[in-house]
């Protein structure tokens, strides 16, 4: 036997198990990953029983053993199956299985879950191009005409709800529901509501029947993306299993040869499958039932990934009678880490009584629990403890922060940066590197020059040698001439205005990118984008972290070749567009384990690693455990097949995912509570400290100093953030340009807080809008108010500046005679014609809603005797330091000088809360009492969406704060006030390429 002997007697038992069902519940450090692959080698040396001649399919190819003198008593390699989860897991396992058989010439099949069903899909004829998530989001997206959406559909965001309803699909897919089985499912809903309606109310009826409404068309959303997927001669991953499912259902055969080909099945980390996987093993496993499962329901962290709870219950009910052998020994971490993370996980409910973990290693030092009063005290405060930690001999590289979400981070980024201590980041998007964003801005401009956003970014670059007042005055001017930045400055070329690019590197970038665009016709885009690195005379040295980012993409624009029909510029950032649209992410490469820099991470990926010294981040109120995200869909309990889950799931899960953090540590553990003072910590930390005893003897508290906010923020240059990963670090880009300024690295932080030109005697010119866009980013505020920095037209704008006109065009036309649709519509088509909507489907989405909106307001006005006093009235309040400008959409009569001052909304349907709580009512307001000298004496949003009015009042008082709180943001603005807010806002926001919130700057 190969190296059992150093195994433990638990260790052993699970080993040696000979035939039957084994389930093996290992405990975090217990050697799991060990167990399952001695197990395999066991089997394959000699206890495992002699293998039977398996029947095999056309096509099965059995690997063979290099000599027969192996085979002796063992199973053959064919005979076995494991299976996991990614496929870093199933190469692990592949390697220490190799590792522990070097002479054995094929490995056992050792590969996912999806890799094999894949592979046995093949083997049936099974071609089809395999999507993931976000492919299957762009496949619908680009179809989104053929899924006939209803109750599922955004007209300003088409593919809001795709990943949603995707989601919805996978989880039907891992309950094996198909959209028959759905529909079954709503037709039974509408029958029952047949038969209930008549003793239902009105608002009841109407409710539930639209409730059926939406199951019905999920029915047929589910029918038709399967159907737009196989189309496209495709399959999403997720159908992988179902469909391996029924290919075993339907055709016995098959099945049948499976089973016998595979005498043993090994699943790891089974913690973490789903109904359709368990049925997939009940499938392939005949008696004897040679299964062992190896998993730890207390590490069970990936219910988002479509994971069941529950899943040993599920092998419970599978495979009864089933051996169980516990895992507790840990050898990983001390007895007071142990301890600590016992307390928190005890709150749990678990598959069954475990025995505690044991460790046979010392006591060790305490937990610390951190208590500090906000995050930058936090950041600081662990910053200078891994300065002190180095100082004393840790290598940085022993040192793992671990976070809930990886915005949390960015304090300790920062903090990390200041100190000059390198650290690595794993799961960084390349996305939003530095290098990547520069490259990108420079095929967007490649592909279109219109795109302002990303111009503004280029001629920040050292080597255009563009100044800042300059790159202003062209912003402004393509603003007034509504024109591109591009245009702008070619109208310079071409005029007396030529002198003012003289010195810049204008001539050479719009040369290269006249090239670059003609080149782009004819070449794929990994050509350009080697081309265009070239031009830029950009390379890298081995160890530069950009080199991997640039070789990352440059394989990401490979795949998509693969799969794509066209290869061109175009075709590539259409598709990017979606797939950013889509959330898509490209994972940088991960760090070198060799890397001797902290080690940065969410917990999520830490699950399966060890470090000495383990950090867990912002453990604070809806940080950890985080907000609960209930899905947009909630899939039926009805439907549901396995066991149902516990009613705090979420709670549950969140405890699992920071007791895999806890027990990632070997020596030292600090656990970092943040909150304010006489505010609750979060849920977790009382959890660590509820057993008196442990709390006593096994953690330290330390109480962290608060640290003033700091004035003024350093400017970030582009020099520190070369230095990540070790200091000093050498020069690893070569920039070969004549002057050597780069064509990359713009210095976005420091330009985007750059102060804004505001005299102390000038009056600030603020409107509802910038007010509202001040106080949802300031730094977008600056971007469109002070960097005038001109984007594209947005969808829903333009839509809504179309109705606007039409509700405005409709009193004029009703101020002679009764209006009909018939006249508004006429008018709404010709003002369509020049709107320019860049997306057919948004577009006739739109236009076919608009339609059918201005129909019911014809419908709905057609009684009304009482005619707006004016229309887009104009104002100009001059409130001391700030004038407040706009226009009020109508001002109706009510009384000889009260009116009623309406705004019309398109998109959501506003409610009552929205129209009390307005700015831009009150402003309206504020302009009809102060300058108008009229009474507001109603504020009105009328819906175009619902033709529906919400009104509100607004009392003296209420305008008095109003203005209070304008004077509030003008003083902010004076200040300078301008930081990003990154947030929900950012979704929407045209800045984000240039936005310094989203540049990982180290
Ligand atoms: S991307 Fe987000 S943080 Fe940046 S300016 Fe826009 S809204 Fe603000």
């Amino acid at each position: 036997m190969h190296s059992t002997f150093k195994l433990n007697p638990g260790q052993l038992k699970a080993v040696e198990h000979g035939e039957g069902p084994l389930l093996i519940i290992a405990g975090p450090g217990s050697g799991k990953t060990r167990v399952i692959t001695q197990r395999i080698v066991h089997l394959l040396t000699g206890a495992g029983g002699a293998a039977e001649e398996p029947a095999l399919l056309p096509g099965m190819a059995i690997p063979v053993r290099r000599g027969e003198e192996s085979s002796g008593a063992g199973i053959q390699a064919e005979n076995i199956l494991a299976l996991t989860f990614t496929e870093k897991a199933a190469r692990e396992m592949q390697r220490r299985v190799r590792e522990a058989l070097p002479e054995i010439e094929a490995l056992p099949q050792i590969s996912t879950f999806h890799a094999f069903c894949y592979e046995v899909l093949r083997k049936r004829h099974f071609e089809r191009a395999l999507l993931d998530k976000v492919d299957v989001w762009i496949l619908l997206r680009q179809r989104m005409e053929s899924l006939k959406l209803q109750f599922y559909q955004k007209l300003a965001e088409p593919g809001a709800f795709l990943h949603s309803l995707n989601d919805f699909f996978s989880r039907c897919q891992d309950e094996l529901i198909e959209p028959a089985d759905f529909e079954r499912y709503a037709e039974a809903l509408e029958k029952e509501f047949q038969e209930i309606a008549p003793s239902l109310d009105a608002a009841g009826r109407a409710l539930m029947h639209e409730e059926i409404q939406k199951k019905q068309e999920l029915a047929r959303v589910f029918r038709n993306s399967r159907k737009l997927i196989e189309e496209a001669g495709a399959s999403s991953l997720g159908s992988l299993i179902p469909e391996t499912v029924r290919l075993f259902d339907r055709e016995p055969v098959v099945l049948e040869s499976y089973r016998r080909l595979f005498r043993h099945v090994l699943v790891d980390e089974f913690q973490d499958t789903n109904y359709a996987q368990v049925e997939l093993l009940k499938r392939l496993v005949q008696p004897p039932y040679n299964i062992t499962a190896v998993g730890d329901d207390d590490q069970a962290i990936y219910r988002f990934r479509g994971a069941s709870h529950g899943a040993f219950k599920m092998f419970d009910e599978a495979f009864p009678g089933h051996k169980t052998v516990f895992l507790d020994t840990n050898f990983r971490s001390t007895q007071r880490i142990l301890r600590v993370a016992d307390v928190l996980i005890a709150k749990n409910d678990r598959y069954e009584a475990k025995p505690e973990l044991r460790t046979s290693r010392e006591e060790g030092a305490p937990v610390y629990l951190l208590e500090s009063p906000d995050f930058r005290s936090e950041a600081a405060w662990i910053a200078d403890e891994v300065a002190r930690l180095t100082h004393h001999g840790t290598p940085p590289g022993d040192i793992a922060v671990l976070y809930r979400a990886h915005g949390y981070r960015d304090p300790l980024v920062e903090q990390f940066r200041r100190r000059k201590i390198p650290f690595a980041i794993r799961g960084l998007s390349i996305l939003s590197t530095v290098i990547m964003r520069d490259l990108v801005a420079y095929l967007n401009i490649i592909h279109s020059a219109r795109d302002n956003v990303s111009m503004t970014r280029v001629l920040l670059t050292p080597r255009w040698n563009f100044p800042e007042d300059l790159a202003l005055e062209a912003r402004k001017q393509a603003l007034r001439d509504r024109c591109s930045i591009y245009d702008a400055l070619g109208s310079w070329q071409m005029s007396v205005a030529a002198t003012r690019l003289e010195g810049t590197g204008w001539t050479e970038l719009h040369r290269l990118l006249g090239d670059l665009r003609k080149y782009a016709e004819h070449a794929p885009v990994t050509a350009v984008l080697q081309r265009l690195l070239g031009r830029l005379e950009l390379s890298f040295l081995p160890q530069d972290p950009d080199g991997g980012y640039v070789g990352t993409f440059r394989k990401f624009l490979e795949e998509w070749l693969g799969k794509s029909e066209s290869w061109t510029l175009d075709a590539f950032l259409e598709y990017f567009e979606y797939f950013r649209e889509a959330g898509g992410q490209i994972e940088a490469p991960e760090p070198d384990s060799s890397t001797d820099a902290v080690q940065m991470m969410s917990v999520h990926a830490a699950k399966g690693l060890e470090f000495p010294v383990v950090f867990i981040l912002s453990v604070a109120p809806r940080r950890f455990p985080h907000s609960e995200q209930k899905p947009v869909i909630e899939f039926p309990g009805a439907l549901r097949k396995g066991p149902p889950p516990p009613a705090n799931i979420h709670e549950q899960e969140e405890r699992r995912l920071l007791y895999v953090g806890l027990t990632r540590a070997e020596d030292r553990l600090y656990v970092s509570s943040v909150a304010k003072p006489g505010k609750k910590p979060s849920v977790f930390i009382n959890d660590l400290t509820s057993n008196a005893p442990v709390e006593a003897r096994d953690i330290e508290r330390i109480q962290v100093r608060e640290v003033p906010p700091e004035p003024v923020e350093a400017p970030r240059e582009q020099p520190v953030a070369r230095e990540r990963i070790a200091a000093p670090k050498p020069q690893s880009s070569l920039f070969g340009d004549a002057t050597g300024a780069s064509g990359i690295y713009p210095p976005i932080a420091e330009w985007a807080s750059r102060p804004a030109v505001i005299k102390p005697e000038e009056k600030l010119q603020l409107s509802a809008s910038a007010i509202e866009t001040y106080d949802t980013c300031p730094q977008k505020f600056m971007f469109s108010h002070y960097l005038k920095i001109p984007t594209g037209p947005q969808p829903a704008l333009t839509f809504g500046n179309i109705m606007h006109q039409c509700a405005r065009r409709y009193f004029e036309l009703r101020r002679q005679r009764p209006v009909k649709f018939e006249q508004l519509q006429a008018h709404f088509e010709q003002i369509w014609k020049g709107a320019g909507f860049e997306d057919d489907y948004q577009e006739q989405a739109y236009k076919k809603a608009g339609l059918e909106q201005l129909r019911v307001f014809v419908d709905r006005h057609k009684d009304v005797t009482t005619l707006p006093l004016s229309a887009e009235a104009h104002f100009a309040l001059d409130l001391g330091d700030v004038v407040l400008e706009g226009r009020i959409d109508q001002i109706n009569p009510i009384t000889d000088h009260s009116v009623e001052l309406v705004d019309y909304k398109t998109g959501r349907a506003p409610t009552q809360k929205d129209a009390d709580k307005s700015l831009q009512l009150s402003v309206y307001a504020l302009a009809a009492r102060d300058q108008m000298h009229l009474n507001p004496a109603r504020l009105t949003f009328y819906s175009l969406t619902n033709n529906e009015p919400v009104r509100t009042v607004r009392t003296p008082k209420d305008l008095d704060l109003v203005i209070s709180e304008i004077h509030e943001v003008a003083a902010q603005i004076r200040q300078q006030l301008f930081p990003p807010k990154p947030g929900f806002a950012c979704k929407y926001c045209d800045y984000v390429l240039i936005c310094p919130a989203h540049e990982e700057i180290f």
